[in-house]
């Protein structure tokens, strides 16, 4: 089938890769002309394990093509995927203007009956106003129908999860639309899940705001497990052994970040706001993560007076591991509070480097070209990505430190290794090693 994505970020990138793999015909329409040109280069502009292999090998078969002409991109296609941004406006709800702005293009542009799919995470109702929206702006006398079909990929395992995702959700309320989406995905062999529109994108906010949900919830543990004297690694496994639970999203550390949890959750509660709905859990679980993504701070503070003048380590940027997204990520939130306490830092991430020298610019902040590097020297080291690079070290590093201190927001280490290593150690909700 002849596709058109809208957007080739993170989504709409791995998205137009993947479906030009199973055999469609794709073109990737992105307003940054820079990008675009990377792109018809075989030059993924996002780190995404698997993306550029893939991006290559489409794009010498022909079936992948990257413009950002909006209107020669429409040429002919059936079907057109929005993956646009819709990023947070000041008062926690989704700016859907890129969305709108895209929807009136195809309006104006589109010459035969067209498909719009809504690939970007838009609050319950944008799909139906789009719909309208398009109605009133069509040149041309033909159908165009929405469907919404939210994502659930994750940064970092984004390819693997685009062929083998859980469920592919659905929301038509059209039979024809629902066919052709069926014919889409008819290769990829995941459940599709058909719904209406607005539980669709409903599904898409409750999903995240669950996820949410269960990392807060299994930090507040860990804050209670330190105060008590449990281990909250022990707790998390003895949770997840009942089915009812499961094992995934207990793991303690230093918080969510990314381009998606902490937007999505803050939307949902606006979302709810809009209906007179106060969402009270969803309200604590955003608090919780806020407090939390700042707690080795304030670990690192009792431990010294003041941390003016003092040499800090960072090690990991990006907001997870295989990922060079840092988008709110909690690196941000750490090193902002401690430039503001006057320390000296100094960074290192094995992938998020790049991005991380032209967001993160303040004359306090250096940054390393190794782990190694960024530890010798300092007075304490902040572990804030669990990257494998970061897990796999050989912890002897560490005691070589100016003072050998080390604050792990992903608990990244057995307390064993640590205590065999020898160096002071503080973790979320396990025991500190002293
Ligand atoms: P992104 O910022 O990485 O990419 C958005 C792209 O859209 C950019 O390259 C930008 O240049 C382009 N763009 C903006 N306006 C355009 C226009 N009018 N025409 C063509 N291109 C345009 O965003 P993303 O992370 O891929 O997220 C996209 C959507 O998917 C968001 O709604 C997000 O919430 C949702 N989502 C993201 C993830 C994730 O992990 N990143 C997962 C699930 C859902």
């Amino acid at each position: 089938m002849k596709i058109a994505v809208v957007g080739a970020g993170y989504v709409g990138l791995v998205t137009g890769v993947c479906l030009a793999d199973m055999g469609h015909y794709v073109t990737c329409i992105d307003i940054n002309e820079n990008k675009v040109e990377r792109m018809k280069n075989g030059v993924s502009p996002i780190y995404e394990p698997g993306l550029t292999e893939l991006l290559k090998k489409n794009l010498e078969v022909g079936r992948l093509v990257f413009t950002s002409d909006h209107r020669k991109g429409f040429k002919e296609v059936e079907v057109i995927f929005i993956a646009v941004g819709t990023p947070q406006n000041d008062d926690g709800s989704a700016d859907i203007s890129y969305v709108e702005d895209v929807a009136k293009t195809i309006a104006f542009c589109a010459e035969s009956d067209t498909i719009i799919v809504t690939k970007s995470t838009v609050p319950v109702g944008t799909n139906d106003r789009l719909q309208a929206l398009i109605n009133l702006h069509k040149a041309n006398d033909i159908t165009i129908e929405i469907v919404s079909n939210p994502e659930f990929l994750r940064e970092g395992s984004a390819v693997n999860d685009t062929f083998y995702a859980d469920r592919i959700v659905i929301g038509s309320n059209s039979e024809k639309a629902t066919k052709k989406m069926k014919e889409i995905y008819q290769d990829f062999n995941i459940p599709i899940y058909l719904t209406d529109i607005r539980s669709a994108e409903m599904i898409k906010y409750a999903s995240n705001a669950f996820l949410a949900t269960k990392i807060s919830f299994i930090n507040e543990i860990a804050n209670i497990c330190e105060r008590v004297g449990a281990d909250v690694e022990k707790v998390a496994v003895g949770m997840g052994l009942d089915q009812r639970i499961g094992t995934s999203f207990l793991k303690a550390g230093i918080g969510y970040g990314g381009s998606c949890f902490p937007k999505d959750t803050k939307a949902l509660i606006q979302i709810a706001g809009n209906v007179a709905y106060d969402f009270e859990l969803l309200k604590g679980v955003v608090n919780v993560n806020s407090k939390q993504q700042t707690i080795l701070v304030d670990k690192l503070k009792k431990k010294f007076h003041s941390l003016h003048g003092k040499r800090l380590a960072i090690l990991g940027l990006a907001f997870k591991p295989n990922t060079d997204d840092l988008r709110e990520a909690a690196s941000l939130m750490v090193i902002d509070e401690l430039v503001k306490e006057g320390a000296e830092v100094i960074c290192y991430d094995p992938i998020a480097m790049e991005n991380a020298k032209q967001t993160i610019i303040h004359p306090q902040i250096r940054f390393a070209a190794s782990v190694e590097d960024a530890v010798k020297d300092s007075e304490a080291a902040l572990i804030l990505t669990e990257w494998d690079e970061i897990k796999s070290i050989d912890l002897k590093v560490f005691t070589h430190m100016k003072t050998p201190f080390v604050l792990d927001g992903r608990n990244c280490y057995s307390l064993e290794q640590v205590k065999a290593a020898g160096f002071e150690y503080h973790s979320i909700g396990r025991s500190a090693v002293n």
